[in-house]
Parts: C-alpha cells; structure tokens; sequence
C-alpha cells in the first residue's frame, strides 16, 4: 500500500489549521499527551510508569526559544529534573531539544548550556538524549553530537529520522562512535528534496537503518508505534541473535499504551513524558499526526474564524476533548 507520508491533503488541512486553535483547547486536545506543567507532575507520571514496568524519557516542553538569556532558567529546570530522578531512583532519562536553549538564534550559546547540563547528568549518571529537530538543523545537532563524545560525554545520545534521504549516511557516518541511536520516521514535513514522501519509503528506510545499527553494535531506541515496524524490528533483533539489552522500544506517552504494554512483557519499553507550561509547538505536532482530533480541531477553528470575523458570540472553549476520551 503506498499513501502519503503527511497524511495527504487532510494532513495539510490540519497542519495549516492547527496555529488557529484557541490555547484552551490545544491545552484540553494535548492533555494525554503531556504529563502536566510542574516538575512534580512529571514525577508522578514516570513512578506510574515505572509501576507498570515501563521506563521513560522526560523533555521538558519548550523549544524555538529565541531568547537565550532563558538558558541560565533551563539548565537549572534541567538540573531540578536530573536531580529529581536521581533522588527518587527513577528509571528514566532525559531528553532536550536544543532549540530550546535557543539554538535557533545562538547556536554557541545554545552548545554552552547543553554542555553545562550534560556534565551535570554525567556526575548524577543520567543519559541524555538529544532530540532532532527539522532538518536544517541535522547537521549542527550531530556535529555538537560528536563534540559531546570527544570530550568524554558518553552517556549521550542522537536521534535519526527514517524520514531523510541523507539518514543512511548518516548512519555510515557516525559508525566509528558507535552511537547510541533513537530511530523514528521524523515529525517534521519536509520537502521532496530532503524527506522522503511515502510512507512505505520511510518505513523501508527505518528497517534499513535499523539493521545497519544493531548489525554495528549500536544501541537503538526503536521509536513507533507502527506495528508493521515493531514486526520488522522484532525480526531483526531475532536474526541478530541480540539480547534484550541491546535495544529498547520508545513510544510517546498517551499514545498505543496497550502495545507498550503488552511490548514490555519481554522487551524494555521506554515512555516519552513531556512536562512544562510551553506546550503549544509539541501539542499542535501531535494534532497533525492524530486524524482522531480532527472534527475537534475544525470545531475550534471555524468557532475561532466566526468570533474573529464578528460573525456570531464569542464562543466558550469547553473541555470536550477530556470526554471523549482523546
Ligand atoms: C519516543 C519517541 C521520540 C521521538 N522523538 C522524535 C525526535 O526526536 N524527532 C522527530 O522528528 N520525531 C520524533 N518522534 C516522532 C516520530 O518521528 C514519529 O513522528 C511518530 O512516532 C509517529 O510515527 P510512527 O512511527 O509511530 O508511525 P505512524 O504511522 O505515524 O503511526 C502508527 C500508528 O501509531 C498511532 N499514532 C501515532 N501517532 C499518534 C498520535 N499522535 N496520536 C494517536 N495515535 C498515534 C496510530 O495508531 C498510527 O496509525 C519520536 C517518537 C517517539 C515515539
């Protein structure tokens, strides 16, 4: 079967659609998703995960921040978390977006700050992974990658999107450090120049990718929820004779828990638990990617146009989302 990687013009429709929708509802729309806006609240989640035999990654929500005097706050919300799981004795990671420490304006700043809160995680014992962002940014973000490992940060690690045309050479090209890899299809559209367009492609690139890495010896968080991938995956690690410490499975949280559950009877299955007040850039994402939202997300934004256009009464955002169950 060949469809569009985007999700055809629906996907556009709704990747154009989603900035209209008014902050209560992406709020309500994005609940599942997000474990809340404190630290404490992200805690509480990891320990639920943790009792049902999941571990988890937890970003704190922020990114295109274009302010860099924010670092200093980020780094120590960073520590806080860093400090928080080794205190509770989690089992959990972090994850960082480096746009979040303003990479987008700063990238030396930006670096600075990543490399403070890395030395800090190697003191606490904590792997850190940095997510990948569109692709303009893929070749600074691994670049820094491989600065982190020259200098002896190794409890660090990367992400490839199956998405790009370029990520099997990526995958030669980081081969002499052995990275510790999380693979995913990339949430970002990109241009037919730069991604691949159909979603068969991107899956036959993510297999590809995948046995190249285990085959070398990578670490590899295998990162969907797209069965037919995790049947792939699974038969990959099988043929490789790889122990279950060899790789690990990651999912998003609030989405297809009853496979990482079932996942987790015999394999590691890593959550990712966002957490923080910023949390429009990551929901409106997920809005794209779950066709489920779809007649609440046009239900808020034909209300936003009608009030815009002073066609009717302000409408009052409600918390539907919460009962349907989304
Ligand atoms: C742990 C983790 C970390 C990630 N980190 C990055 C990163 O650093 N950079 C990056 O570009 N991308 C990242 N992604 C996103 C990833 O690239 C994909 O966009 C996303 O995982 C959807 O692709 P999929 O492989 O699950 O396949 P899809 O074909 O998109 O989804 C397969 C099935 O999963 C379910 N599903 C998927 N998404 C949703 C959703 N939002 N809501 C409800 N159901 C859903 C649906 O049943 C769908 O049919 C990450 C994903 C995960 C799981």
């Amino acid at each position: 079967m060949t469809r569009s990687a985007s999700g055809g013009a629906f996907g556009r429709m709704v990747s154009v659609a989603a900035p209209l929708v008014p902050g209560p509802v992406v709020k309500a729309l994005a609940s599942p998703y997000i474990a809340g806006s404190r630290l404490e609240d992200a805690v509480r989640t990891v320990k639920g995960l943790n009792r049902a035999g999941l571990c988890a990654t937890v970003d704190i929500l922020g990114e295109s921040v274009e302010d860099e005097s924010r670092n200093d706050m980020t780094v120590s919300d960073y520590k806080a978390l860093l400090e928080a799981i080794t205190a509770d004795r989690l089992d959990a990671n972090v994850s960082l977006k480096p746009s979040a420490f303003g990479s987008t304006t700063n990238w030396d700043a930006s670096e600075a700050a990543i490399t403070a809160m890395l030395t800090h995680a190697a003191e606490l014992g904590v792997f850190v992974r940095i997510d990948m962002e569109d692709a303009t940014t893929t070749d600074a973000t691994l670049a820094l990658y491989r600065r982190l490992r020259s200098t002896g940060l190794t409890g660090t690690g990367v992400v490839l999107q199956s998405r790009l045309w370029r990520s099997l050479g990526d995958v030669q090209a980081l081969a002499d450090l052995t990275p510790n890899v999380r693979l995913c299809k990339g949430i970002y559209l990109e241009k037919p120049d730069v991604g691949l367009q159909d979603y068969d492609a991107i899956r036959a690139s993510f297999c590809e990718m995948l046995r190249r890495l285990l085959s070398r010896g990578s670490y590899v968080g295998i990162a969907t929820h797209d069965e037919y991938l995790i049947v792939e995956a699974l038969r990959a690690v099988s043929e490789l004779g790889l122990s279950p410490d060899a790789y690990e499975f990651q999912m998003l949280l609030g989405v297809r828990g009853d496979l990482a559950r079932t996942l987790a009877r015999e394999h590691r299955v890593r959550i990712y638990v966002p957490y923080g007040s910023d949390a429009a850039a990551y929901s409106q994402r997920r809005m794209r990617e779950n066709p489920a939202m779809a007649g609440l997300v046009g239900h808020a934004v034909m209300r936003k146009l009608i009030r815009r256009n002073g066609a009717g009464p302000a409408a009052h955002c409600d918390d539907s989302a919460k009962h349907k169950g989304l």
